[in-house]
């Protein structure tokens, strides 16, 4: 099903799929409670779909109000008799051990990720598994040395955290959350996305096979009124929450006056800005793998290019002769660049702000470009002649979808960066280093790169903040949402 993007030349690549015979797909899943496999209360269960090809890979349990009850019983039980009390140095063991494990299994990890998110093999072999793996191991060397990291002499863990995900980087984003949380002494409720659950099961497999102690780990399937009882469970310490702004917004009411800890990751609109003396080449790499990596489902997604007038030709010319070499199509094929979508939810919803950007004037372009006929596709897509206005400048369509917008001055670049409700990120290329600094210095967002694009790294606090959230994640400053000093 390899759809044929531009600028094909006489040869092509071979099929190089990946099997899918390292992971065995159960019909069915429970929730992860109290360190056993059980079904929901009232036996509901529901699908999860292969995006790619909308085959049904499992029926999954639905956890409802009283599943969330227990597991956050079990979290609470854990907490106070085991996990709570146990040294540093023991609770890191544990960490080393999910961490190899998730290093031995990556493969069956990377594939089912593969299968459940419709993200590149490539991405997920690359990308997600490992950098899951250093976030265990990176948080397992802070387990035992807390009272060094400035959080006072004897810091204390905060109890049962609440982790609600979404669905872009399903296993990454558990081990964000998961892996500090447990450094420090709390236990977990995690909450994974409706439409990706599997990673999370095999993660819980995992911590099982580990010999993580019961009820330390707890995962609790289900849609968007599984997370809505967590976070509103009297019984949660802290919630960490990943995900829209909308939702976010949702939460942070909900959480309100109760004295609970909350942390918010949520949506961005990130501009990546090519300056003329940056190299093209590097430059246009760096547009690429900002908007177009793991089909645009990304919060920090470098969304808005804003290119200097003076280079605008070259760097759009470039940028549309790579896009034709991008290979889309069967996400377990480790040729493929850009995967499925991975809803029909998502798939309408970029539709939707893509025919909003037509529709309000801007110029539409994707490279020739054969989409398979079952699954949820979108192509590689440029818009140009964008104005600061136009939904598509100002709105998180989290899709392969690109919004081009020029400048002339360093001002004029960080007024239109910097004019968007959110605040997650922002790209700055160029030669000049104290252009670089002069940049992030003005640029209101969490995280700037530099003649670089889409970093991350266990050591390295990320998060945003106006309407794309607050707190960090990784690093010690990520460690601090999950310790009382
Ligand atoms: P949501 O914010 O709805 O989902 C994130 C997580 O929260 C999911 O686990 C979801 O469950 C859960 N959830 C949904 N409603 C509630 C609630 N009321 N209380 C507690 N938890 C809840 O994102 P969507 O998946 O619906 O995506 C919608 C849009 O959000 C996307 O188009 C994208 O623009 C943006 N988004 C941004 C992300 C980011 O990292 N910035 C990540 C994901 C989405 P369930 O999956 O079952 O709905």
């Amino acid at each position: 099903m390899q759809g044929e993007l531009a600028a094909r030349t006489e040869w092509d690549y071979a099929p190089a799929p990946e099997s899918r015979e390292i992971v065995s797909i159960a019909p069915e899943y429970g929730l992860f409670i109290d360190g056993e496999f059980v079904p929901a209360a009232d036996g509901r269960q529901f699908a999860t779909v292969n995006p790619a090809t909308e085959e049904p890979l499992a029926q999954v349990a639905d956890a409802g109000d009283a599943d969330v009850d227990r597991a956050v019983a079990a979290a609470r039980t854990a907490y106070e008799r085991v996990w709570g009390p146990m040294p540093g140095a023991e609770r890191a063991k544990y960490l080393y051990r999910i961490a190899r494990l998730l290093q031995e299994r990556s493969r069956e990890f990377a594939v089912l990720e593969s299968l459940d998110n419709g993200k590149p093999i490539s991405e997920s072999r690359d990308v997600d598994i490992p950098l899951a793996a250093a976030h265990f191991f990176y948080h397992a060397g802070w387990a035992d040395k807390l009272e060094h990291a400035g959080f006072g002499p004897s810091p204390r863990p905060i109890g049962v955290a609440g982790q609600v995900i979404p669905w872009n980087f399903p296993l990454l984003m558990a081990a964000w959350k998961l892996a500090p949380a447990l450094a420090a002494g709390n236990t977990c409720v995690l909450k994974p996305a409706e439409t990706t659950p599997l990673t999370a099961l095999l993660l819980a497999e995992v911590c099982q096979q580990a010999g993580l102690p019961p009820g330390v780990l707890n995962v609790t399937t289900g849609a968007g009124p599984t997370g809505a009882a967590l976070v509103a469970h009297p019984g949660v310490d802290k919630i960490a929450f990943t995900g829209s702004t909308e939702v976010g917004k949702e939460i942070q009411r909900a959480v309100a006056g109760t004295g609970k800890r909350l942390t918010l990751e949520l949506g961005g609109k990130a501009a990546n800005i090519v300056f003329d003396d940056a190299p093209v080449e590097g430059a246009v790499e760096g547009i690429v793998n900002g908007i177009y990596f793991n089909q645009g489902h990304v919060c920090c997604a470098g969304s808005r290019l804003l290119v200097q007038e003076s280079v605008a030709d070259a760097v759009l010319g470039r940028l549309r002769d790579r896009l034709g070499t991008l290979r889309l199509g069967d996400p377990l094929d480790k040729n493929t660049d850009i995967g499925a979508i991975n809803s029909r939810q998502q798939l309408d919803k970029i539709r939707k702000l893509s025919d909003a950007g037509e529709a309000e004037g801007a110029e539409r372009w994707s490279p020739p470009c054969q989409l398979p006929e079952r699954g949820y596709w979108f192509p590689p897509t440029v818009f140009t002649g964008v104005s600061q206005s136009h939904r598509i400048a100002q709105e998180e369509i989290f899709g392969p979808v690109l919004s081009v917008l020029t400048f002339r001055t360093p001002d004029e670049a960080v007024a239109k960066a910097n004019n968007t409700p959110y605040g997650l990120s922002a790209g700055v290329w160029t030669e000049k280093g104290s252009r670089i600094l002069w940049m992030s210095q003005r640029l209101r967002a969490g995280v700037v790169w530099a003649n670089t694009y889409n970093r991350f790294d266990p050591t390295s606090p990320f998060g945003g903040y106006r309407e794309s959230g607050f707190g960090r994640e990784g690093g010690r400053h990520g460690l601090a949402a999950y310790v009382n000093a």
